[in-house]
């Protein structure tokens, strides 16, 4: 009996792939007419932009971020 023991150590060859975050915004929630926007604070030009949904938005600064809502977090 015999096995052959295969070895484990399976070199996958590690891929240097970087996956670039965008930074994370919060955006406040401006209610307007029923519909709301995401005012955030622009991190590269200091400006408010508006968005329609959080996310990731890009801005018309070419800046890219993820834009959350600062919600308050409940703690059940
Ligand atoms: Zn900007």
């Amino acid at each position: 009996m015999a096995q052959p023991s295969h070895a484990r150590g399976e070199s996958r060859p590690t891929q240097g792939v970087l996956i670039e975050l965008p930074p994370i915004i919060r955006g406040r929630v401006l209610v307007t007419r029923g519909t709301f926007e995401v005012v955030v604070t622009c991190p590269k030009c200091g400006r408010l932009h508006r968005h329609r949904q959080p996310g990731i938005r890009r801005a018309p600064c070419n800046t890219t971020y993820l834009v959350r809502l600062g919600r308050k977090r409940v703690s059940a």
